[in-house]
């Protein structure tokens, strides 16, 4: 079985969630409140507008989440633009694949795609417009003069020498410097507002610089690029967006967002909206660290099942429902919160629990000889898909007289609470019989290497008519049926709350060295033979896992731990441990 089994179901949630109108947040209140006064003739034009200079990351698809869903809402459109406004880090490689992991997340921009730099030329006359104005000047302080006379947060700045260029002097000016006549540094164009305003942002903030770099769309077009925010007010202006809802870090920004809007003849007045950027913990989010990681081979790529991009979180088994359901459970607000990535593993649990199909795999095998089996005899026993969803149906499980279990359910010496198998003691096998231990046969170093069982052939199906109990139910799989399977169990890859938080250390410090385990020896039951890529699984007894979509073969099984099922064991090992 692989994932499609799944899926129709998983469609239906998600159709149902997007139709299902989420609680109103404040952005939703106020676009409300706007449709009611017909402002915008009622129309709701959002945009996602990604950087192309890394993969997207669960913080995005918040912001995804957010935009697309109220325009959906709303009978609204989202628009897909790319900011690529800094040719130096900005790759098609990215493109790709924001597309892709936006699609992957459930959402259509349909022709709604675009880039600042399809608005370059609008932008560039713009530009010249304020220039005209007297609105803008083109100023030669070198980048640290323009530092040093910017001001700080308690001291206002001090004006350009060059801020009183005339008209005509600064059009030449900007002229030459989209012609290449000057290099990198040498000239800035600034927007003319207020050096000594409170707000940094307002102090004549650079509009346009020289940039030497050939650009990943424009070729050689240009070698002068719109600065990050004129290129976004503008764009958002031309798109016509409506609310253009971006993170809090932008709140500063929004007076000059405003300012460029209310002095240049744009078609449309856009309301910029922030929220608070959503930060989890055990889980670094900044796209500068997270290319540092992939650099400098901290982890195998940008989707390796350990990131938190949506390319190493889709890689790790979780579906697009369910960060879309955390996405919506983490809501909208004002204010910078962190939340607890327990609670992302908790929604992947809730939607693998009724979509994953369960199957048996014993990953550390150890193996089984029930003597008073018949040799060569295979009987099909039938297995529960799902029992939390009876549609899903059942399967056959071959069983015989060599069996693998997990090593971790057999002790030589059992501890109190240790209910599983042990010498001369009866647990069940799931869909299966009762057996009971009879030898445990060590190597020469005393390593348990196999048990000898007896079975009770009037249990199958996992009930005795006698009505004797047992305390425990173990998996299996028949060794002459296995599929041989590599396990990778992956955990946090950080092993503080706030990576690098504590003073004096850097967040690389807290990488968690065992946040991979690769288990080689795996084996499953043969329903797994083949299994597609993606496909999902609740390993019984292990967690869910998912099918490698990079490495497992169809000869050649890989299995990615998405996340563990609790283990109550564990906890009481842990609190007997302490
Ligand atoms: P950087 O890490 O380089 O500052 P960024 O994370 O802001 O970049 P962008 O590509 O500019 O990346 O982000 C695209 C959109 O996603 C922006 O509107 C941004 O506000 C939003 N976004 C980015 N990170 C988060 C986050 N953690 N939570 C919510 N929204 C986010
Ligand atoms: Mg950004």
């Amino acid at each position: 079985m692989d994932d499609r089994s799944g899926k129709s179901s998983a469609d239906e949630t998600a159709a149902k969630e997007r139709t299902a109108s989420p609680p109103a947040d404040f952005i939703r209140q106020i676009i409300a409140a706007d449709r009611q006064a017909n402002k915008h003739g009622g129309r709701v034009i959002t945009r996602f507008p990604p950087e192309p200079n890394g993969y997207l990351h669960i913080g995005h698809a918040k912001s995804i989440c957010l935009n697309f869903g109220v325009a959906l809402e709303n009978d609204g459109v989202c628009h897909l633009r790319f900011d690529d406004t800094n040719p130096a880090k900005e790759d098609v490689e990215y493109v790709d694949s924001i597309m892709r992991d936006v699609r992957w997340l459930g959402f259509e921009w349909g022709d709604k795609l675009f880039y600042a730099s399809d608005h370059f030329e609008k932008i560039h006359r713009f530009a010249i417009d304020l220039v005209r104005q007297g609105k803008a000047y083109v100023c030669s302080l070198s980048p640290d003069e323009i530092r040093e006379y910017r001001g700080t947060l308690t001291e206002p700045g001090r004006d350009s020498p060059y801020r009183d260029r005339s008209v005509e002097e600064n059009l030449d000016l900007f002229e030459r410097m989209r012609k290449g006549e000057f290099e990198e540094g040498a000239h800035v164009l600034r927007a003319k507002i207020d050096m000594s305003s409170p707000n940094i942002n307002m102090r004549d903030p650079t509009i346009y610089r020289i940039k030497k770099a050939a650009h990943h769309r424009t070729g050689d077009r240009w070698c002068i690029y719109p600065m990050y925010d004129f290129a976004h007010t503008l764009s958002d202006a031309i798109e016509s967006i409506t609310h253009s809802l971006c993170t809090l870090e932008f709140e500063d920004h929004r007076p000059l967002y405003d300012w460029i809007l209310a002095n240049l003849p744009v078609p449309s007045q856009p309301r910029q909206i922030e929220f608070a950027r959503l930060n989890l913990n055990y889980t670094v989010m900044s796209k500068r660290r997270l290319l540092e990681l992939v650099q400098k081979k901290y982890v195998q790529g940008w989707d390796d099942p350990r990131m938190p991009t949506l390319s190493g979180l889709r890689r790790r088994g979780y579906t697009p429902a369910s960060i879309r359901t955390f996405c919506s459970r983490v809501g909208v607000a004002k204010r910078d919160s962190t939340v607890d990535v327990a609670m992302l593993e908790h929604a992947v649990r809730e939607d693998l629990n009724r979509t994953a199909p369960r199957v048996m795999c014993v990953l550390r095998p150890l193996r089984v000889v029930i003597d008073n089996y018949p040799e060569n005899q295979v009987e099909q026993l039938e297995a529960v898909n799902n029992p939390e969803n009876a549609s899903a149906g059942t399967r056959q499980v071959p069983f015989s007289r060599v069996l693998y279990i997990e090593r971790d359910d057999f002790r030589e010496d059992p501890p109190k609470k240790f209910f599983r198998l042990a010498p001369g003691r009866e647990v069940r096998l799931r869909y299966g019989y009762y057996v009971t231990c009879v030898e445990a046969v060590k190597d020469g170093g005393g390593e348990v290497v196999e048990l000898h069982c007896t079975y009770d052939p009037v249990t199958r199906g996992g009930s005795a008519p006698d009505g004797r109990k047992v305390k425990s139910t173990i998996h299996w799989v028949s060794a002459a049926h296995a599929v041989d399977a590599e396990v990778r169990l992956y955990d946090r890859l950080f092993l503080t709350e706030n990576p690098g938080g504590k003073e004096g250390r850097d967040y690389k410090d807290d990488l968690n060295p065992a946040s991979l385990e690769v288990l080689t020896g795996g084996k499953a039951e043969p329903s797994l033979a083949g299994a597609a890529p993606e496909s999902r699984y609740q390993l019984e007894r292990q967690g869910y896992f998912c099918v490698d979509s990079r490495d497992s073969r169809p000869d050649r099984l890989v299995l990615n731990r998405t996340v563990g099922l609790r283990d109550t064991w564990a906890r009481i090992e842990k609190k007997e441990e302490a």
